[in-house]
């Protein structure tokens, strides 16, 4: 899932904060790279290009994973990524050529969930 906010917070702070809100939803770090609860980042930020030591704006892997293109098109298709200069549509075609993306949707109220689109 992908979300726009706006943020009065520079983007180090609002790092910070994503932080405080993923231990207060319980995340543990348990294993790096591992099954988490809950991960949130920070993909974009305005049209920055931001290098440091704990925060890389765009975030590194955006271009690399069709589960964040895919949601990231429905807010935000035509936005150009600062650095790569492609649009968010773009970038997910060419990579979706490659690989697939799997839209897993809840069936019914029970909590099942099953395969929407592919
Ligand atoms: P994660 O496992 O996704 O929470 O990320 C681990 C570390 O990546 C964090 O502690 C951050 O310092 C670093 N990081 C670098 N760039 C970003 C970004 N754009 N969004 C979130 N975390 C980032």
């Amino acid at each position: 899932m992908t979300a726009s906010i706006e943020t009065l917070l520079p983007p180090t702070r609002l790092l910070k904060e994503l932080h405080r809100i993923e231990n207060a939803l319980g995340r543990k770090r348990d294993i790096h790279w591992g099954p988490r609860s809950i991960d949130l980042d920070i993909l974009l930020f305005n049209h920055d290009n931001i290098e440091e030591e704990k925060l890389s704006v765009p975030h590194p892997e955006l271009p690399k994973r069709l589960f964040v293109l895919a949601p990231l098109m429905d807010i935000a298709s035509h936005l150009i990524v600062p650095g790569i200069n492609r649009s968010v549509t773009e970038l997910y075609q060419s990579l979706k050529k490659e690989k697939g993306v799997q839209l897993w949707k809840r069936n019914n109220g029970e909590g099942e969930f099953g395969l929407f689109e592919n």
